[in-house]
């Protein structure tokens, strides 16, 4: 188009999701000191309650990086040159870790079922366990899983991988990616034994891209004081430290800071429990809309459906990238692509973070009419469907 398209653009990729006004007005105020008292109070106040987020009682260091700098991090902070680490192929974020893994340094094992399974399936918790049982002489230093893959949809038992790595009794450090997960699917960083966790702004926390985040266990501060890989500006101790006083040892991303703590003003008003039930509602409708329209979902696990995405798979001989782009061009409607090996065989569907019932349907409303304009056979309405479930299935007040 040679003019700006009327209306608002429905971004309905699985991050960056919409970022509520509240927050844009909240990141639009002036910029301050970093150094001076009032930078000190909000950032004092905003590291105590992104704890309640993770559910941790131990620090969460903010970088101003995206999400893949915060991956970065966890591994240099405490791993050394040449530490086997394991790894599970859940999808193409796995996959991207597996081999920033590898340009480290690091000798990463990549475990997963044969060729695309692996990307309809979560973390095989046993298969962990069976490959930790064999490693008597502890080489390996580090699991490394992906929580939410946000390129399949599938949201993996991380509590699993706990139990598998507990019940082998081996003493490598669990490294969860929670990039697209956290503030939108179940996740309990202390609970589930978990020795960095890593996310990122652009999801579920609702802002712009630019902050991401490792949050980390005592076992884990402990190892990053011993491991040797190079770090410096991922360095957990000098922020932590400056941390105490609500001050970061650089300049940090000030109004994204004002827009992380206004984030989490909303999400603990409303209450994280009330914000995951809206988002497993939510994704229960999309579902109900691809079933409708006699499509499959890319996750074949009904356990571990994402509550963050949808994976919509095409039948053979369509091409999802042309119907993605047909539904860009005519109604306006930025959906996921499929990312690497699923590449043209599917699209995604976001319905996390600042979304409602009526923004979901006019999504889904476009997925099918620009699938049937693509001359996708579809044998039922996805948008009667999907409104149906969300009237027989109202969210319940506090
Ligand atoms: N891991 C997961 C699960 C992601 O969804 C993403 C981004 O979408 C990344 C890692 C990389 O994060 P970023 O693109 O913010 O660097």
């Amino acid at each position: 188009l040679d003019y700006h398209p009327s209306g608002r653009h429905f971004l309905q990729i699985p991050g960056p999701s919409p970022v509520p006004d509240r927050i844009l007005r909240a990141m639009s105020l002036p910029t301050i000191d970093h150094r001076g008292p009032e930078f000190g109070a909000l950032g004092r106040e905003l590291l105590d309650k992104i704890k309640q987020v993770f559910k941790t009682g131990n620090p969460v260091v903010i970088y101003p990086a995206s999400g893949t700098g915060a991956w970065e991090a966890a591994l240099v902070n405490v791993l050394s040159p040449g530490d086997r680490v394991l790894m599970f192929e859940t999808g193409h974020f796995a996959t991207l870790w597996q081999k920033m893994a590898l340009r480290l340094g690091l000798e990463p094992e990549f475990l997963g079922l044969p060729g695309t399974e692996g990307w309809r399936q979560g973390v095989q918790a046993d298969m962990i366990e069976a490959r930790l049982r064999e490693d008597g002489g502890h080489e390996i230093k580090a699991v490394c899983v992906v929580h939410n893959e946000t390129s399949t949809g599938v949201t993996s038992d991380i509590a699993a991988v706990r139990r598998a790595i507990d019940a082998v009794g081996h003493p490598a450090l669990l490294l969860v990616d929670t990039i697209s997960g956290l503030a939108s699917a179940d996740y309990r960083h202390d609970e589930w034994g978990v020795d960095v966790t890593i996310s990122g702004s652009q999801k579920g926390l609702m802002l712009p891209p630019g902050i991401s985040f490792n949050a980390v266990s005592d076992k884990a501060i402990a190892t990053s004081r011993e491991a040797q890989l190079p770090k410096s500006f991922w360095a957990w101790d000098e922020i932590i430290e400056a941390n105490r006083n609500g001050y970061w040892p650089y300049t940090p991303s000030t109004n994204l800071l004002y827009g992380l703590n206004e984030s989490l003003d909303m999400l603990l008003e409303e209450g994280l429990d009330h914000v995951l039930a809206r988002h497993q509602r939510w994704a229960a409708g999309v579902r109900a809309a691809v079933a409708a329209w006699g499509l499959e979902i890319q996750c074949q696990d009904a356990a571990l459906y994402s509550p963050v995405l949808t994976g919509v798979m095409m039948p053979d001989g369509v091409d999802a990238d042309a119907v993605r782009q047909l539904i860009y061009e005519r109604f306006d409607l930025s959906l996921g692509m499929g990312l690497g090996k699923v590449k043209g065989r599917m699209f995604r569907i976001g319905h996390l973070g600042d979304c409602n019932d009526l923004t979901l349907i006019a999504t889904l409303g476009g997925c099918e009419a620009g699938m049937k304009l693509s001359g996708v056979p579809l044998k039922d309405s996805g948008v009667v469907a999907a409104l149906d479930y969300f009237a027989r299935h109202p969210l319940d007040a506090r």
